[in-house]
């Protein structure tokens, strides 16, 4: 039955989507919710191009740390990645690939951010940055969370003269090669960056405010012999996914929310792999002081290598000003430079603000979330009826393929949708009790994660909660396994 045909029969066909937001889980609600036989989707995205984070990324070196066979949607299984951990330019390929072949990429409307959601007890009214308002049944939000890039609070930084931009913003008009760069932040972009420039840089001056723990992945090139047995048997991709899930889940994943062996396990590996470093003055420079995984564990298997090489000069001294051209570090010294790139991450606290969310009541999410962002099981917040966030706070981000994530997430939410469809609710969200319970457990069960043993990082909120999920992978499958319905505020 084709999707006009299915639309006509399905109960609540007539119900308007919003969807928010044309990266890896905007395209998801999207392709499901067609899939699912509703034909009033409308996909909005503040930019010009779809792929949210892999459309903004573009920095030499980028590419995604979890292997690419576990990093798809499940249904669009892929047999050509490149590498075990494919570059970031093949994963946006892949996504507009996607796009395509589910015919969605002519129905999203770019340039076309939403200023404002205002619900008035029946439906939500959404107003574009042009000032147009629409009126939609249904919201789901798919804004990502490492989207506003930080610029460093550094003095002088509008003095600089030459090019100077953000990681997320580079600009490829200005060659870098045979260059003076400065590059500020030793995260996991930065040091992807340093990999990629050590060979053909004049000279990299990274500017490290704290170590960082560099857990060694090898990232082998796929063979063509494989990508064939691949293609000809999907059941080999699946089998590859699965077991790439479970390693995922059973390791890394563990560690990181109170499994002591495992990541003793992570910490020796992390350790072997310093040692390699072969002057001693740079070592002690590399060693952080906290326990590693506190912060985004970084995995390279060639960054100690490439640090190492002549050409790249690691800068521990605190940055004392930017200049007209080059950093002039606290113990007096002047990097001269041609170029300067701020590798310092990004906002990841806002989710889908600073779009103003007002729900029953003229209540607003700025409101509701002033102290911390609380959300039920991620994907919803009392007195938000219909309204729906893929990737919210606490999603397992980082411990996990978020695409995976952000699957599982939205199979949950179109079973709450399939409430509203389906006329046993006109309107549907986590109750006020359910979502105190949730968060309360949740602050609990952080006690025992390795994220608040000591140190400072993004996932950690301005109360110094780290903004994560706390438990192992199968109580995530749990929870996203069925609605408790008893949780909901259900109202017809
Ligand atoms: P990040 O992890 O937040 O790192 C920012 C870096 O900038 C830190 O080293 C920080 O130092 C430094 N910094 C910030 N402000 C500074 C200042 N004023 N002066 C000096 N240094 C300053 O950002 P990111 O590297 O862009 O990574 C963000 C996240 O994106 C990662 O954690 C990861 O989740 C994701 N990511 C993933 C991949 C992947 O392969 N999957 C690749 C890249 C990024 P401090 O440590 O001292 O704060």
């Amino acid at each position: 039955m084709s999707v006009a045909e299915q639309s006509q029969t399905r109960p609540g066909a007539d119900l308007r989507f919003a969807v928010i937001g044309a990266g890896m889980s905007g395209m998801l609600a999207a392709i499901k919710l067609e899939e699912a036989g509703f034909p009033h989707v409308e996909i909005f995205e503040k930019a010009g191009d779809l792929g949210g984070t892999w459309r903004d990324n573009t920095y030499p070196g980028l590419s995604c740390d979890v292997p690419s066979h576990v990093y798809r949607y499940r249904f669009a299984p892929n047999p050509n990645w490149s590498h075990r951990f494919s570059s970031g330019r093949e994963i946006w390929e892949y996504l507009d690939g996607v796009a395509r072949e589910y015919g969605i990429r002519d129905r999203i409307r770019f340039n076309t951010g939403i200023d404002r959601c205002e619900y008035d007890g029946a439906v939500w009214h959404l107003t574009t940055e042009g000032g147009e308002t629409e009126t939609f049944d249904i919201v789901i939000t798919a804004t990502g969370v490492l989207r506003d890039p930080v610029m460093p609070d550094i003095d002088g930084l509008d003095d600089f003269e030459g090019p100077l931009f953000h990681s997320s913003r580079w600009d490829h008009s200005h060659d870098w090669r045979g260059k003076r760069v400065g590059l500020i932040g030793t995260g996991s972009t930065a040091i992807q960056i340093t990999t990629a420039m050590a060979d053909e840089v004049g000279k990299l001056s990274l500017f490290q405010r704290t170590p960082q723990w560099v857990v060694p992945v090898e990232n082998p090139e796929i063979p063509e012999q494989e990508k064939q047995a691949l293609a000809k048997d999907p059941a080999r991709m699946d089998s590859l996914y699965d077991y790439l899930a479970d390693r995922f889940q059973n390791t890394f994943a563990r560690a990181v929310v109170g499994d002591k062996e495992e990541l003793a396990k992570v910490e020796k590996a992390c350790e072997e792999n310093l040692a390699t470093v072969r002057d001693p003055e740079l070592r002690a420079k590399l060693t952080p002081d906290y326990q590693a995984a506190c912060k985004r564990l970084i995995m390279s298997d060639r960054f100690y290598e490439q640090v190492q090489k002549p050409t790249v000069e690691l800068v521990t001294d605190r940055i004392e000003r930017i200049e007209v051209n080059g950093v002039r570090t606290a113990d007096g010294r002047l990097h001269e430079l041609d170029m300067l790139v701020c590798a310092t991450g990004f906002e990841a606290h806002k989710f889908m603000r600073p779009m103003q969310v007002i729900g029953r009541d003229g209540h607003t999410l700025d409101d509701e979330w002033a102290e911390a962002n609380r959300a039920y099981r991620s994907i919803g917040v009392p007195g938000f009826p219909n309204f729906f966030t893929i990737v919210g706070p606490n999603s397992p981000i980082g411990n996990f393929s978020l695409i995976m994530i952000s699957e599982m997430q939205f199979a949950y939410i179109m079973k709450l949708i399939d409430q509203i469809a389906e006329g046993r609710a006109r309107e549907i969200e986590p109750s006020r009790e359910a979502t105190d319970r949730f968060n309360a457990d949740i602050k609990d069960a952080m006690t025992g994660t390795v994220w608040v043993s000591g140190c400072s990082s993004w996932y950690l909120d301005k109360n110094g909660n780290p903004a994560m999920w706390p438990w192992d992978f199968e109580r995530f499958a749990d929870e996203m396994a069925e609605p408790d319905l008893g949780d909901f505020r259900m109202a017809s």
